[in-house]
């Protein structure tokens, strides 16, 4: 399932083969993210999607300084969650009129940096548009605004879904009329909607469905806006293989789907752009966690490879906290990947708890104190995603190559 090539056995990441790369971060556990993959994903997509549709880059689901640079020159914006996601964003070069700011319970602070780059803020309820307009009004600068809307349907067989029944996240978008009437109310410059019906769905069709409900529902709201929408997010939730059985997402029919779209916007929505943001789908694949085997153990017949890594620096590929059915990442021993004899064997890491378990009863080659285990699709929601101070072992570090 793996992108990334194997040399002599060994991962190479950019360029580099593993053991060396180790020695050039100059410290275990760390993780990599390898610039071509990113560049070859980024192009791939845009070999199927529209060229009028705009591709932005999620920050939440990896924010790394060097890799947000790297993408913001390949992507056509950004989105963040937070007042220090849109500092990394700035610092990275981005064109704030292509940046754009949503999550609930944004901060007076927030709204004020946000107004004062000139980015455009998606707002999730009626008192962050009011107070918006107050920090605006405040700061003598203009504000823009989209709705977020919380939509009238789920995105099905989502991993996580955002959007749809009772959620904190947006506006119902049958509230969606009386809040446009107050947006223009209060002064703030309307640009347009943002929808986000969930995350990592590996169904082309669902995501085909919910992109053009979400454009329908955006058109039927656009009769009550008090200005032409020119902005249309219509979100992303494009999903990446972790477990075996999981199809890889088929991108074709959703390039297809949104030429339709395009198409029919020029006559609903004229003028309008219409956004996509990726997370995980531009940035998973395309990174490694490398930890080094310290320890290895038999207990009553089973093989435990004891690392300096684990849950404290990658909790997804632990199985968060203990989720009910867990499943292993992909894993292999980076610096001996087919290796001679092979063995089962499960991977743990220091902290003192059952749950701190990066692979399970793995079919593995057989590895000893020294060597290296990977554990592959882990280039988002991986460092910043994972609780760094549980048990106050050193923190990991990231490289791009
Ligand atoms: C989390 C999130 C994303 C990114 O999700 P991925 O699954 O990483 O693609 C994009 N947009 C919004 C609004 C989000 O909350």
């Amino acid at each position: 399932m793996s992108q990334f090539a194997v040399v002599d056995d060994c991962i190479v990441v950019g360029g580099v083969a593993l053991p060396i790369l180790a020695q050039r971060v100059g410290q275990t556990p760390f993780y990599a993210y390898d610039r071509k993959l990113l560049a070859e994903r980024v192009q791939a997509l845009r070999a199927v999607l529209p060229p009028a549709i705009r591709l932005h880059y999620a920050l939440k689901a990896n924010p790394m300084p060097a890799l947000v640079d790297y993408l913001a020159r390949i992507v056509d914006g950004l989105d963040v969650a937070s007042g220090r996601e849109l500092r990394v964003a700035l610092n990275a070069g981005a064109d704030p009129a292509e940046i754009s700011f949503a999550g609930p319970g944004k901060s007076a602070p927030e709204l004020a940096q946000a107004a004062a780059s000139g980015i455009l803020v998606n707002v999730e309820s009626a008192r962050e548009a009011e107070l918006l307009a107050q920090v605006s009004h405040d700061l003598g600068l203009p504000a823009r605004v989209a709705i977020r809307v919380n939509p009238d349907f789920e995105l099905k067989t989502s991993g996580m879904k955002m959007g749809g029944g009772p959620k904190q996240f947006g506006v119902d978008a049958e509230l969606v009329p009386a809040l446009l009437e107050r947006v223009a109310r209060l002064g703030l410059s309307f640009e347009g909607f943002h929808l986000y019906a969930g995350s990592q769905n590996l169904k082309a069709e669902s995501i085909c469905d919910a992109q053009r409900k979400s454009y329908e529902l955006a058109v039927r709201l656009a009769q009550s806006a008090p200005a032409p929408v020119r902005v249309l997010n219509l979100g992303g939730g494009f999903g990446i293989p972790y477990f075996p059985g999981d199809a890889r997402l088929d991108v074709a029919p959703i390039g297809d789907n949104l030429a339709d779209i395009v198409e029919r916007s020029r006559h609903d929505l004229p003028g309008v752009r219409l956004v996509i943001e990726l997370g995980r789908y531009l940035v998973g694949e395309a990174g490694v966690y490398v930890c080094r085997v310290v320890d290895r153990k038999v207990s009553r017949g089973h093989v435990f490879l004891v690392t300096d890594g684990g849950l404290h620096h990658h909790l997804a590929a632990s199985g968060n906290f203990g989720q009910v059915l867990r499943k292993n990442y992909p894993v292999c021993v980076g610096n001996r990947v087919a290796g001679g004899a092979r063995e089962r064997a499960s991977i743990v890491g220091p902290l003192c708890t059952p749950l701190d378990l990066l692979g399970e009863q793995i079919e593995l080659a057989v590895a000893e104190p020294g060597d290296l285990i990977v554990v592959y699709q882990s280039g988002a929601y991986g460092a910043t995603a994972s609780p760094q101070r549980f048990l106050s072992h050193p923190e990991v570090v990231e490289v791009l190559v």
